[in-house]
């Protein structure tokens, strides 16, 4: 949470207030504090100077009051008879009436005469005797400690009219002068003695009984506090030792209290301060961040491709980064439609590609009955190597535009692959007008100033309305071009169940490696019986695939597949394996056979095949004669030099050769006499009706005695009955092969069907 924009200014301008905040009042505050003291302070030295002036007017007036004791005739006469029992009893008298409680009489030396009230020694008046001698007044007054009390002691002379004495009066300094001086002074006041010292007295004091302890141990500025209001305290030395001394005391209270109340209005102001500074932080943080973050949504939904309005912020830098955003997002904008176009178009024909056509199909499907016609340049490969890849494309262009002219109301024309066009039609497009567009298409292109064909191939889908899926629709219009390339006129429209032998296909494709392994391939063994000794040394061996959940599928079905597919040579390894295993068993049993195996085209292009017989025939310890090989002459042409080179190598390691399927093929005389083969199987079309048919007799015969000539053996494949035999016989063939004698047998059953032949002779050879 700290980490955004907007609390970290919010803390940064808060801290700032505050600490000028807690600054200021903390000077503030402290400067009171000091004023209030100094205030205080101030009070406590006025009131102080008020109390030393009450206490000297009071002396003042204690001593106009003892001289006017002094001057009273009785008095002096008493004085003057000294008659001791008189002085005592009117120095009483006039004494309790100015309310003195000491009264002394000493003589004009300062001998002690006689004293009332509180007894005093010598010692105790000379002191105050020479201070009034030094002072040279007629009258003194000083503070001083008798007994257990402190007076205040004026001194006066006694006249008659000379001096003829000297009379002390003493009046104490007791909690009424106490209560006195602070109705005058508003202070309390405590008198002590020897404070600090370890006969320290507190001699009267105005204020509660709980301080008095604390009074007389006092200092000067002590802190007092009574009802816990604190007081300020300063001391008054009395006398001239010091050692009386009042403490002047002063509640702080009423300061306390205005330093009180406006530090609280100060925190108050301040609280509402940082309030308002709080509130608008939050409002200046948010000013700043809020477009930030407005910002923010939108470059995020820039960036997930959303359409959003950008912010309405028009101001400042954050306005100018918004503009910037908007154009940024312009301009993703245009790229991504330009790499969407790319994309979904070919950017050499500016057509549609597969991605597209895949993407909108089923869209344009949902509706209308649509025709796919599929165009593809046969052979376009050569026109690339004969006229280069500049030309190539110029054709392609070409190729394009004519399209286009040719179907202005197309819903789609694409280019799916580097020589497929694809024409999605709303309007009906019927096989019979092929023919035509096939020509409008295809002729007359110009090349650098030549004029060329193209061969283009056509195949056509009507998708019917509704019930059509885009998927099915493209895969069944390139099913159709499978067909139409094919065909002699390059021309095909999907036929109904096509898509489903097509499914059949590729479930085949898929299967058949797995069925390999699993059992679900077998070989059988048909045998070659030699017409002249009448012997089944020989055998061909054929390839079975039970599919568990096809059944039985035919070997020239899923044959056919794998050379195309290029999964021949597995076929034919795994038949090679089988069949030298086979043999070695045979050999144990003392079956000696020779088993042919047919190859494919495909299987004698490489050159691996004869390294690979050599290696298994040794492994069973069988010699090469045991095996034999069945060649197509198709598969020679795919590139003879190879293939004759490969059979050459066969034959050398001692395998028999034979050409299979003779005569329908395209059969080249020439070939046959470069080919090391041993042996020609004449095909079962010629065979199978050999007894009615006068022109199979015919070829079957001359074939015979060609290959003879040409040193090879003749094989009959297709015999089923007796009467072709016989004709069989008649041509000089060699070997035949057939139901007659036996369908291709199980191993276990084939040497059972030989035990037969052995034995019965006569079964397949009635003499005729
Ligand atoms: P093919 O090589 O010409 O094999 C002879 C075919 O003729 C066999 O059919 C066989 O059953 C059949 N046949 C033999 N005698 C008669 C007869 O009297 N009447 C009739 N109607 N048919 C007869 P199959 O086994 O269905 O094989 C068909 C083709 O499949 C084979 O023709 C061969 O081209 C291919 N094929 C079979 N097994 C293999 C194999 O292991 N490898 C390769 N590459 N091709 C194989
Ligand atoms: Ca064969
Ligand atoms: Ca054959």
């Amino acid at each position: 949470m700290l980490d955004s924009l907007r609390s970290r200014l919010i803390l940064l301008l808060l801290g700032m207030l505050a600490f000028m905040t807690v600054a200021m009042g903390y000077a503030a505050l402290g400067a009171m504090q000091r004023d209030s003291a100094a205030q205080a302070r101030q009070a406590l030295d006025v009131a102080s100077r008020v109390f030393q002036e009450a206490l000297s007017n009071r002396a003042t007036q204690l001593g106009n009051s003892v001289r006017l004791v002094a001057s009273d005739f009785g008095f002096r006469q008493a004085v003057a008879l000294r008659e001791q029992d008189t002085i005592a009893s009117v120095l009483e008298n006039h004494g309790s009436r100015i309310d003195a409680t000491l009264t002394v009489l000493l003589t004009t030396q300062g001998d002690l005469i006689a004293s009332s009230g509180q007894q005093v020694s010598q010692a105790q008046i000379s002191q105050l005797f020479k201070d009034m001698r030094l002072s040279g007044q007629d009258s003194v007054s000083d503070i001083v400690h008798i007994g257990d009390q402190a007076y205040q002691m004026v001194m006066v002379p006694v006249k008659a009219p000379q001096l003829i004495a000297w009379v002390a009066m003493g009046f104490s300094l007791d909690t009424a002068l106490a209560n006195q001086i602070k109705a005058l002074t508003d202070l309390d006041i405590s008198f002590v003695f020897g404070s600090g010292t370890t006969n320290a007295a507190l001699l009267a004091t105005t204020l509660p009984d709980d301080v008095h302890d604390t009074l007389t141990s006092m200092s000067s500025d002590k802190q007092l506090a009574v009802l816990d209001q604190p007081l300020l305290t300063t001391q008054k030395a009395l006398d001239r030792a010091g050692t009386i001394q009042a403490l002047l005391h002063l509640s702080t209270a009423p300061w306390q209290e205005t330093y009180l109340q406006a530090r609280a209005q100060l925190l108050a102001i301040f609280g509402l301060g940082l309030t308002l500074a709080v509130l608008f932080a939050v409002a200046l943080a948010r000013s700043i961040t809020e477009p930030l973050q407005l910002l923010t949504q939108f470059a995020r939904a820039i960036g997930l491709g959303q359409s959003l309005q950008p912010p309405a912020i028009k101001r400042g830098e954050v306005g100018l980064l918004s503009d910037t955003l908007q154009k940024m997002q312009h301009d993703i904008r245009q790229r991504e439609q330009q790499i969407l176009f790319q994309a979904q178009h070919d950017t050499l024909t500016g057509l549609a590609n597969r991605y597209l056509v895949e993407l909108q199909l089923p869209a344009l499907l949902s509706n209308q009955p649509l025709w796919l016609l599929l165009v593809n340049i046969k052979d376009f490969k050569h026109v690339n190597d004969a006229f280069g890849y500049k030309n190539g494309d110029s054709l392609l262009e070409q190729l394009a535009l004519r399209l286009r002219n040719a179907f202005p109301v197309a819903a789609m024309i694409a280019r799916l692959g580097g020589d497929e066009f694809l024409l999605v039609n709303p309007d009906a497009l019927q096989p019979a007008d092929l023919p035509a567009l096939q020509q409008q298409l295809s002729t007359d292109f110009s090349l650098d100033n030549s004029r060329l064909n193209l061969k283009l191939a056509l195949a056509l889908y009507q998708i019917p309305a509704q019930t059509g899926n885009a998927n099915d629709a493209l895969r069944r219009v390139e099913i159709a071009m499978v067909h139409a390339k094919a065909s002699h006129q390059l021309i095909a429209e999907y036929q109904p169940g096509q898509d489903e032998s097509h499914q059949r296909e590729l479930t085949l494709l898929h299967d058949l490696p797995l069925s390999l392994q699993s059992g679900h391939m077998f070989v059988v063994y048909q045998p070659k019986v030699s017409l002249r000794q009448r012997q089944a040394g020989s055998a061909e061996a054929l390839i079975r695939w039970q599919h568990p959940q096809l059944g039985f599928v035919p070997p020239d079905e899923f044959i056919r597949l794998a050379e195309h597919s290029g999964l021949i040579s597995r076929v034919t390894d795994w038949m090679i394996v089988q069949v030298i295993s086979q043999l070695a068993s045979w050999r144990d049993q003392g079956i000696e056979l020779t088993v042919a195996v047919n190859l494919s085209a495909y299987d004698l292009l490489s050159s691996d095949l004869p390294g690979q017989i050599a290696a298994l025939l040794q492994q069973h310890q069988l010699p090469a004669s045991a095996l034999a090989l069945e060649v197509t002459e198709g598969a020679v042409m795919q590139d003879p030099q190879q293939v004759i080179q490969n059979l050459q190598i066969l034959r050398q390691m001692g395998i028999e050769l034979a050409i299979d399927d003779f005569g329908t093929g395209q059969s080249s005389l020439a070939y046959l006499k470069r080919l090391p083969v041993h042996e020609v199987k004449i095909d079962r079309a010629f065979v199978k009706d050999i007894e009615h048919n006068h022109n199979d007799a015919l070829i079957v015969q001359t074939t015979a005695e060609l290959a003879h000539g040409l040193g090879l053996l003749v094989t009959a494949e297709g015999l089923e009955n007796l009467a072709g035999l016989a004709r069989l016989q008649a041509a000089g063939i060699d070997k035949v092969q057939g139901y007659y004698f036996s369908k291709p047998l199980k191993a276990a059953d084939f040497a059972q069907w030989l035990t037969e032949f052995q034995q019965q002779h006569n079964r397949w050879f009635p003499e005729v």
